[in-house]
């Protein structure tokens, strides 16, 4: 099989809540997503899609995926998609770094091999658990009443994981993880991500003013050494993301005992090959995941749900439905939200199937 087309679909994903806050004054209203469909002279084609959480987030932005797309996708046609951590290797040898330009093309080649061998994605990745798996409802940065009032209201639509975005003053985010943490029932889970917004000193007052609180801490400050230091004087459950980017720096957190968890997103990585490597390396050295991505929509919901479920449950921390969080659906057949769980599709490959009129005219085309 032989790769013919890669045509490239830009489109704007605006939020029910009208924008998404977070550490350090950071927001956005409306996300640019770019989708990436693949076709083969077997006449399968495959779909996939990035989306940065903004250009300020980690070291990617929008465009850049829709250039560093058109400087790979060239070089793509006529290499067989099914072969795919060899086109991978290509990826990486054409494109030196830039993770996320290759996670959109990665996905829909896991479509096609789907499709092609008949069974979902997951079954590809290792097997499906359980019936569904668990979902976090990221609160966005407000006041602490409105926060606590934010939880109260997704926790009544059957989410019970909260991810608090704080990063902000210090004082202030106590404050807010202390209005939330009043409101929590038996069974529920609170993270505080800070989304690197603390210094140390910020950091080392909030856990302490939190101590008595059922709380894990996320990402506390900018670099690895920076949260290793947080995390050596505190007895939190402690949350890598950011810092966590390849399998290298996840060893070196693993050596170090730098985290309880780590937050593997599909992109960060490079696609669901190396996004699935550090999920299986986590699963045998016991660190628990997050495993969703930076943003996106249904595409990327679906490519979330393969890797989740088919993560050993009591291995799978939580993940997340982002096409609930958007006010467009771009795809058919993307998992549903169901009383704060989520299921991957049990169609042949990511099972979605994308809504071109609401795409519209592919922004480029390489043939
Ligand atoms: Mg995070």
């Amino acid at each position: 099989m032989r790769i013919t087309r890669i045509s490239v679909y830009q489109v704007d994903l605006p939020l029910h809540e009208g924008s998404y806050k977070w550490s350090g004054g950071k927001s956005v209203d409306v996300f640019d997503s770019t989708v990436v469909r693949i076709e083969t002279d077997a006449g399968v084609a495959g779909h996939g899609e990035v989306c940065p959480l903004g250009p300020f987030y980690l070291p990617s932005y929008a465009a850049g995926a829709r250039t560093g797309i058109a400087e790979l996708a060239p070089d793509l046609i006529g290499e067989d998609p099914t072969h795919i951590r060899k086109l991978v290797r290509r990826m990486d040898a054409l494109l030196q770094g830039h993770p996320y330009v290759k996670s959109a093309i990665d996905i829909a080649c896991w479509d096609i091999l789907g499709q092609v061998s008949g069974v979902p994605v997951c079954v590809l990745l290792g097997g499906r658990y359980a019936d569904d798996f668990v979902l976090y409802r990221a609160i966005s940065q407000e006041t602490p009443e409105q926060m606590a009032a934010k939880v109260a209201g997704y926790r009544s639509e059957g989410y019970r994981r909260f991810q608090l975005k704080v990063g902000g003053d210090a004082d202030v985010d106590i404050a807010r993880i202390h209005a939330v943490a009043a409101e929590l029932q038996d069974g529920d889970r609170l993270v505080a991500d800070a989304n690197t917004g603390w210094l140390m000193h910020d950091a080392m007052r909030v856990v302490k003013a939190v101590r008595d609180l059922d709380v894990y801490i996320e990402q506390p400050c900018a670099t690895y050494d920076e949260c290793l230091s947080v995390r050596r004087n505190t007895n939190h459950p402690f949350v890598l993301d950011e810092s966590i980017d390849g399998v290298s720096v996840l060893m070196k957190g693993f050596s170090d005992g730098a985290m309880d968890v780590v937050n593997i997103k599909i992109s960060k990585f490079g696609g669901l090959t190396k996004a699935a490597q550090a999920r299986d390396l986590c699963a045998s050295l016991g660190i628990a995941m997050t495993i969703e991505d930076s943003w996106g929509g249904d595409i990327t919901t679906a490519a979330i749900s393969h890797l989740a479920h088919s993560t050993p449950t009591e291995l799978l921390f939580t993940s997340t439905d982002f096409n609930s969080y958007v006010t467009t659906s771009i795809a058919d057949g993307a998992p549903q939200r169901n009383n704060g769980r989520l299921a991957a599709s049990t169609e042949p490959g990511l099972g979605v199937a994308p809504r071109f009129d609401v795409l519209g005219e592919p922004v480029a085309v390489y043939q």
